[in-house]
């Protein structure tokens, strides 16, 4: 039996999105944007799924957008903000997921002021330096900053970044990607201009996502073409899996508490015995605030590193190193650089999901004592 401990990567979709996704396969073959029957129950489906986003996040139903992923929605709200919004000047951190930094790079290219705040080495950024460079600045800005850190785990101070920007009329994107299902998002409470989730993050398919756009903020498309979700994402809709996200998110909300407690509890145990039984270990990011469900693992200098994710798949333990999403080949973590992980060490990146166990991590505290 493998060990998923690579979460999003790993993690089969539940089997709520699975059985409504089969039933979309076999039941309802329309083109949403169909007149006939077909279609109009097509329609039905997706429109279905965008009240469940929507009532999950506390949202209105106009307010959400289906997109075929996080980045796909990420790079739709910069290009609008520049474009619509008359943003000049975006304050964002050299931390963040490479589906914000690349946008922000081509937008610096072509004159938009991109500033990047300080991070501590735990991976909490510097919430003065953003109060001072909102109050600072009457040049519209764009703040983009991430909830959790997809690599370390850290979390950010939604509220009081949100609050900030009211205060300073700075409009807010969060990339919620890592912490949709798995924290409470209210909308409502926390106000946000835009805020982004894929899938397959909260035991859904992979390749849906979608983006929160508060009903006040007016961007043009991305993507032009057949005019669907309303004229901002054109593309026949992914039906089976805009279906898949809604059950699967319905799924995660429902068991959120349950699931928490027990991911906290696999995460401490494997921290523990980490830190006690190798030596030389210590933890990422180890903030104040953190997302339990990632656990960043220094390793001390080995000539055995190179090959340590390697030693731990062949084993049967699937983990990662840096971020996943870009990886296929191991490249070296920007958030690493940036919180200086010296290079002579391996962090290994250990991300849980309810399906853990206690025996598995046991069972990787043995082959990781194989390998010291
Ligand atoms: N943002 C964060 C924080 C992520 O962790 C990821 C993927 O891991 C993404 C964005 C990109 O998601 P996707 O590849 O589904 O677009």
């Amino acid at each position: 039996m493998r060990i998923y401990l690579d979460n999003a990567a790993t993690t089969p979709i539940c089997a709520a999105a699975r059985a409504e996704m089969i039933r979309i396969m076999d039941d309802v073959n329309g083109n949403p944007s169909s007149i006939h029957a077909e279609g109009r129950l097509a329609r039905t489906v997706i429109e279905g799924a965008r009240k469940t986003i929507a009532n999950a996040l506390k949202a209105s139903v106009g307010e959400i957008f289906f997109t075929s992923c996080s980045t796909e929605a990420a790079n739709m709200i910069f290009e609008g903000a520049v474009r619509n919004l008359g943003v000049k000047r975006i304050i964002s951190s050299p931390i963040e997921h490479h589906c914000v930094l690349h946008p922000l790079e081509k937008h610096s290219r072509n004159g938009i002021e991109v500033v990047y705040l300080n991070v501590h080495k735990n991976g909490s950024i510097d919430y003065e330096q953003l109060e001072t460079l909102l109050s600072s600045d009457d040049a519209k800005a764009l703040v983009a900053l991430m909830h959790a850190n997809n690599e370390i785990g850290t979390l950010n101070d939604l509220d009081k970044i949100s609050s900030l920007c009211r205060e300073n009329k700075a409009y807010f994107f969060s990339d919620t990607t890592q912490t949709i299902g798995h924290l409470p998002i209210d909308v409502e409470k926390t106000k946000f201009d835009f805020i982004i989730g894929s899938a397959h993050k909260f035991y859904g398919p992979k390749g849906a996502g979608f983006v929160y756009m508060n009903a006040d903020v007016n961007i043009e498309p991305l993507l032009l073409g057949g005019s669907q979700e309303r004229n901002m994402r054109s593309g026949t809709e992914n039906i089976i899996g805009i279906a898949g996200m809604a059950a699967a998110l319905e799924y995660t909300l429902a068991n959120m508490p349950s699931f928490q407690e027990k991911i906290k509890n696999l995460r401490e145990y494997l921290q523990f015995r980490i830190l006690s039984d190798i030596p030389g270990t210590y933890i990422n990011g180890y903030a104040e605030h953190f997302l339990p469900k990632i656990l960043s693992v220094s390793f001390p200098p080995s000539p055995r590193n190179e090959m340590l994710l390697m030693n731990l798949d062949i084993n049967g333990i699937a983990a990662s190193g840096g971020s996943a999403c870009s990886s296929g080949v191991e490249t070296k973590s920007g958030v690493l650089d940036y919180i200086g992980e010296p290079h002579d060490r391996k962090t290994v990146r250990f991300s849980f999901s309810h399906h853990n166990t206690i025996q598995e991590l046991d069972k990787v505290i043995e082959v990781l004592l194989k390998l010291f």
